[in-house]
């Protein structure tokens, strides 16, 4: 089968097309700039192919046309038609409470990730104009919609609740959803292909966003990240979990607007705010402060500590650990930063051995031998999760 797997965002529009069994990849791509001019970006790396294309992209549905077309470009592309296209797989930010599982794209599916807005609303319409794309132009191809949030639904009550007043849960659904489920899913996947079932594991996707999850025989037991992605540790440029009282007092004080001060919390905040504006970018903070930029030092040490401690409480909330997992861009590569995250963890059982920690971006164990927690850097593969639910339910 071949699987177009679709990752839009307001302005951009990720694409993959796949082997779901295989998991190898044909082509892949990026559209930027959608609604102001536009640019296509594509590879095809069994035919050593790489392009970069300026298409104006007044819409989504240019930035599709583009894809398809570049796809069954005689030299550039990889299909004959676009008829070999078995089915799209669209990522989908947030999908409430009503999707548990990933779903085929109907009328009443739409429907209900339209009524997610209000809980995703910087997200979740950039997905519906890229499913609402391809439906025009592949009307007869089977779309299906995979959630951010599906894989954390199996959290109990006492880690998906807020302590606010319950007709906020009761009418409006406000509670902790979590975010990167996709990831978060193929690691536990991938950890009882590797170490077997019943397994108390504790996974870190560190990338710009981070978060963590807690996970029981492969089932989420809580999440770092809540209603929205901004909470949990530090990250890029998003601050992680704050007292609310100073939201307050940034509206009050500097006479910003709620939205002015959200904005200041997503985008100007985490490791790139605290150091004083030197990155969000992990390498360029750790050049910095091997430099002797303190503040570079600081985020860094901010950032190890928060995830340290949720570690240190996902495994109280577990009753123990038996995995601990590094995956996405700084768990996969940041070498220094593992090291950081794990230094002092021993009481846990979490022995890091720093020889085979020098690596970056392969599958495997980096604990010492008697460690009584096994270490792992798993690469992410969200992509192979959205293939492989799509020809489930293409089927
Ligand atoms: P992601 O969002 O998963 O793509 O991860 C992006 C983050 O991974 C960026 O902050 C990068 O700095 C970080 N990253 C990539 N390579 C390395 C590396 N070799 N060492 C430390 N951080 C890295």
């Amino acid at each position: 089968m071949k699987i177009l797997v679709i990752n839009a965002g307001s302005s951009s529009l990720k694409y993959q097309l796949m082997d779901p069994e295989s998991g190898d990849v044909f082509a892949k791509g990026l559209c930027e700039r959608i609604g102001i001019d536009g640019r296509l970006t594509h590879k095809a790396p069994a035919k050593d192919v790489k392009v970069v294309r300026e298409i104006p992209m007044p819409t989504h549905a240019e930035a599709i046309s583009a894809v398809l077309e570049i796809l069954v470009d005689p030299v550039n592309g990889v299909v004959a038609s676009v008829d070999e296209i078995d089915a799209v797989g669209h990522r989908v930010v947030h999908g409430g409470m009503k999707f548990a599982e990933s779903c085929l794209i109907d009328e009443a599916c739409l429907e209900a990730v339209r009524a997610c807005i209000p809980l995703g609303p910087l997200h979740n319409p950039a997905n519906l104009l890229g499913i609402e794309a391809c439906q025009k132009i592949m009307p007869k191809t089977p779309q299906v919609a995979v959630f951010d949030t599906a894989y954390h639904m199996t959290m109990p009550p006492k880690a998906y609740r807020y302590a606010i007043p319950d007709e906020y849960y009761e009418k409006d659904s406000l509670r902790r959803y979590g975010f990167h489920g996709t990831s978060h899913r193929y690691i536990a996947k991938r950890v009882e292909a590797l170490m077997g079932k019943g397994l108390k594991v504790i996974n870190c996707h560190l990338g710009n966003g981070s978060s963590l999850a807690a996970i029981l025989d492969g089932k989420c037991q809580d999440t770092s990240m809540g209603l929205s992605p901004l909470c949990g540790v530090p990250m890029g440029t998003r601050v992680g979990d704050i007292d609310t009282t100073v939201a307050q007092y940034i509206c009050k004080n500097y006479n910003k607007s709620m939205d002015e001060v959200m904005n200041i919390l997503n985008k100007k905040s985490g490791v790139f705010g605290l150091s004083g504006g030197v990155s969000s970018d992990f390498r360029d903070l750790e050049a910095a402060a091997a430099a002797g930029n303190e503040k570079a030092q600081l985020a860094l040490d901010k950032f190890a500590y928060e995830v340290k401690k949720y570690i240190g409480a996902y495994a109280a909330a577990l009753g123990g650990l038996d995995v601990l997992v590094f995956t996405a861009g700084v768990g996969e590569n940041g070498v220094l930063m593992r090291s950081m995250i794990c230094e002092g963890l021993e009481f846990l059982g979490v022995k890091l051995d720093q020889e085979k920690n020098k690596l970056r971006g392969d599958e495997r164990i980096i604990s010492a031998d008697d460690s009584k927690v096994k270490i792992w850097v798993i690469p992410t593969n969200e992509e192979l999760m959205i293939a492989q639910d799509t020809a489930e339910l293409a089927k």
